[in-house]
């Protein structure tokens, strides 16, 4: 099967309402026409300048989805023309985000990254370090930085009932956060979460983003 009929039963796949982001990171800008071409128009990398120079080579109506972690000296390669910022897991990258979102003049959408996964190398914050931030005096200035939802990973585990336990956690989280912190924020929606060897859990459990990578471009490589 080829990778255009691959990515039209994925997205037969996928429920209205949950959005398909291609995880094209290490492929050549080649495979994102090919899937620009068939009508994919989200693209997810997770390395600020390999992020850029794809935006560069390729037709200006991408959305690139910034979904990895993203370090602070790194903002100002992609905050001129990113769609959504995945990964935010401290204040000190919400400044820099609200900072270079102010030089260029955008409001820059962005997702708290919160830890669920048992793993220990994952990146992610806990409630108590959500709460601090969204507290913080420095957040309730910022006008370029703005928080549409929540974003995590599971456990890489075959164990399924602990995927659901971790996904579900996730969208606890984001409903605790809608509920007390953006109550009527209609931009407060998005519960990016799901990954090629996950996704169908994640979709079960209220994803709205998926961010599919291996299965669309590497079959039989997943994981
Ligand atoms: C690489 C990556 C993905 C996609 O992973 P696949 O298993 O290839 O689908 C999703 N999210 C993040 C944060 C990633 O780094």
């Amino acid at each position: 099967m080829n990778i255009v009929k691959r990515w039209q039963r994925l997205r037969d796949e996928l429920p209205d309402g949950v959005r398909l982001v291609a995880v094209s990171k290490r492929e050549p800008v080649e495979a994102i026409e090919t899937l620009y071409r068939a009508g994919q128009r989200a693209f997810g990398e997770n390395r600020a300048r390999e992020l850029a120079e794809k935006h560069d080579a390729l037709p200006e109506d991408i959305e690139w989805h910034m979904i990895g972690h993203l370090q602070s000296n790194k903002v100002r390669l992609v905050a001129p023309f990113v769609t959504l910022i995945h990964g935010v897991d401290s204040l000190h990258l919400l400044e820099a985000i609200d900072g270079e979102g102010a030089r260029v003049g955008r409001v820059i959408p962005c997702l708290l990254q919160f830890h669920v996964a048992e793993e220990e190398s994952k990146f992610g914050l806990d409630p108590a370090g959500a709460r601090a931030l969204l507290e913080s005096g420095s957040y309730a200035n910022m006008r370029h930085a703005r928080l549409d939802g929540v974003m995590g990973m599971a456990t890489f585990t075959p164990n399924e009932g602990q995927v659901r336990a971790e996904f579900a956690r996730l969208r606890e989280l984001f409903g605790w956060l809608k509920g007390e912190f953006f109550a009527g924020e209609e931009s407060f929606k998005e519960l990016s979460m799901g990954m090629s060897g996950d996704y169908p859990l994640a979709v079960e459990a209220g994803s709205t983003l998926v961010r599919v990578g291996s299965a669309l471009f590497r079959p039989g490589d997943e994981g």
